[in-house]
């Protein structure tokens, strides 16, 4: 931009200050929203072939009273580079643990899934804090499952690694989200001590029997079905996606608009069976 006009190169300047200022105000917000209760946990149903509802996704909502629904797309980047994430996540997890030891999930037998960032992860304490929450609940560990992404596990995988086999002792399931987007070979991802992965809905979007992704889904399906892995497909939004998935894997979970857009968890208790 530097050999071009000065108005361009203001312009820039403004529009860099513009988005340095929104982050400065959603930073303060969110201590604010963590102090002041202004967070929501919703959930999103994922649901078996028969359209039975086998477990569900925690998703952390921010009601602002002024702005009203902040979009997690906008203020998870910054409490992940704040730090603030370790904080908004611990509570997201108290109130996943708690969720999970509701009579009616229990009878249920529902699984819930919650997302973990990789600041959370790699706090020092993340396995005692986790141990200590699911004694204090009194949760069956095995009924959670930890989000984790691809870019998680690129830092000091070693280390990562020796976490989840800690927590895999408690019981603790991990997923691999967004699965399918990162770089990592397949041969690397398959070595991670996981139970499941989450299909991207980038795959899923433009799904039909004959379309590039197919081809690639397909191929993914595969290999989860040879480490017996879980699979999640996200962002299933019409009846031809469920069903092309459902005939490759019949074991197959879909997480999607089609089946429920997310709803806070004190609604989906009401009624879990949808
Ligand atoms: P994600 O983990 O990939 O979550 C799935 C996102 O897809 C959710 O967006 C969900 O509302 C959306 N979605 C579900 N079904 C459909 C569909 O049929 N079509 C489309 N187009 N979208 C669908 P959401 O809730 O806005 O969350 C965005 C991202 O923010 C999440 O992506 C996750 O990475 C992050 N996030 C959300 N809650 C938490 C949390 O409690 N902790 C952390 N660390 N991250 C979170
Ligand atoms: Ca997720
Ligand atoms: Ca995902
Ligand atoms: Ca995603």
């Amino acid at each position: 931009a530097r050999h071009q006009g000065g108005g361009q190169v203001h312009a820039y300047s403004e529009a860099l200050a513009a988005t340095a200022q929104r982050r400065i105000e959603l930073e303060k917000g969110l201590h604010v929203a963590l102090q002041e209760g202004q967070l929501q946990l919703f959930v999103q149903p994922q649901v078996d072939m028969m359209g039975r509802v086998v477990s569900v996704e925690a998703l952390v909502r921010w009601q602002h009273p002024v702005n009203g629904m902040v979009d997690p797309a906008e203020f998870i980047p910054v409490a992940e580079d704040t730090g603030l994430v370790v904080p908004m996540g611990d509570w997201v997890l108290e109130q996943t643990c708690r969720l999970l030891s509701d009579p009616r999930v229990q009878q249920g037998g529902y699984r819930v899934s919650v997302n973990v960032s990789a600041v959370q992860f790699q706090q020092a304490g993340f396995v005692r804090k986790l141990q200590e929450l699911i004694q204090r609940t009194g949760v069956d560990a095995s009924r959670l499952t930890l989000e984790v992404t691809e870019s998680l596990l690129l830092q000091e995988v070693e280390q990562a690694i020796q976490k989840m086999v800690s927590l895999r002792a408690l019981g603790v399931h991990f997923a691999l989200d967004d699965f399918g987007t990162g770089y990592s070979s397949l041969a690397y991802l398959m070595r991670l001590p996981i139970q499941e992965i989450k299909l991207d809905q980038t795959f899923i979007h433009d799904l039909t029997p004959q379309s590039h992704g197919a081809v690639l889904v397909e191929a993914l399906l595969m290999v989860a079905k040879g480490r017996a892995l879980r699979v999640v497909a996200e962002g299933v939004e019409h009846k031809a996606q469920a069903q092309l998935l459902q005939a490759w894997e019949p074991g197959i979970l879909c997480q999607g608009y089609l089946f429920s857009r997310p709803l806070p968890a004190s609604e989906w208790l009401q009624a879990p069976d949808l």
